[in-house]
């Protein structure tokens, strides 16, 4: 008998799905990860896209690329909402999935994590930064808009909390979280490097991703159609479930932790 769609349940993560995605993500010698939200939820980061997220308590349409730069007052508005934001992801831990996919690129086999967050959790946990691409950006620095150089959020913040509302670069060019603003273009270098990868991959493995924004969202259909096989880890069904050869939905800890067993991989606290 079918279920009536409002009450169809997602099937749990079995054993089989288990041994399944650790002979894959095992056996890879070009592993290529893709993170998103969820992979940090579980380390009390919301996904700013859920009810009750940011992006519902600001406005993401007056936050844009184009009104940071002519605008002082949305910049003081964006610098504001950094006061929420910034301590929490400063403050967070990563949790068992960042670190079995750091024990995964210690073991080898690993080519590359992109993740479409940015919380800095992969390199919190041990991920290299040559093992790592932000498609996003990081919420962990500020970039100055003009003459490019980077510096920790920190003391921008900081400056912002005691009173400075437009926070300039010694060379007078507009400073911005490094992360990628709605209306703002992906960085090129990245977003290249990141399909690229997904090409080369044997083993394309989704932790806590929906599989909804783009262009992460096209990174799987890369990897498959360059014959990769697909392994998705998300608590919800995505539109690329069947293309995959293992769909678990499941916690990413816990199931990266089971898969982490499975091959006998030391996780170790970050
Ligand atoms: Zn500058």
């Amino acid at each position: 008998m079918r279920l009536p769609p409002e009450t169809e349940v997602i099937a749990p993560v079995t054993d089989t799905d288990i041994d399944r995605a650790a002979a894959l993500v095992g056996g890879a010698r070009r592993l290529v990860v893709l993170t998103g939200a969820g992979i940090s939820t579980e380390s009390g980061i919301p996904d700013f896209r859920s009810p009750g997220g940011l992006w519902t308590r600001y406005d993401p349409r007056k936050l844009t690329f184009d009104r940071f730069c002519a605008s002082a007052e949305t910049r003081r508005l964006y610098w504001e909402m950094g006061n929420d934001l910034f301590p929490a992801l400063r403050d967070a831990h990563p949790n068992t999935a960042h670190r079995v996919l750091a024990a995964l690129e210690r073991r080898g086999g690993l080519l590359r994590i992109i993740t479409q967050n940015v919380d800095g959790l992969h390199q919190k946990a041990g991920s290299s930064p040559e093992a790592m691409i932000e498609i996003h950006g990081t919420a962990l620095e500020v970039g100055c808009l003009t003459c490019g150089a980077r510096q920790d959020r920190g003391p921008v913040q900081a400056r912002f909390a005691a009173g400075e509302h437009d926070l300039r670069c010694d060379c007078g060019g507009l400073l911005k979280p490094a992360t990628i603003s709605f209306g703002q273009a992906m960085p090129e270098r990245e977003t290249v490097q990141a399909f690229a990868d997904a090409a080369a991959a044997d083993v394309f493995l989704v932790v806590g991703s929906s599989l909804e924004v783009y262009p992460a969202a096209g990174l799987p259909r890369a990897a498959v159609e360059s014959g990769a096989a697909l392994v998705i880890v998300n608590r919800e069904p995505t539109p690329y479930d069947d293309d995959a050869e293992a769909a678990l939905h499941g916690s990413s800890g816990e199931t990266l932790g089971a898969i982490a067993a499975r091959l006998g991989l030391a996780i170790t606290d970050a």
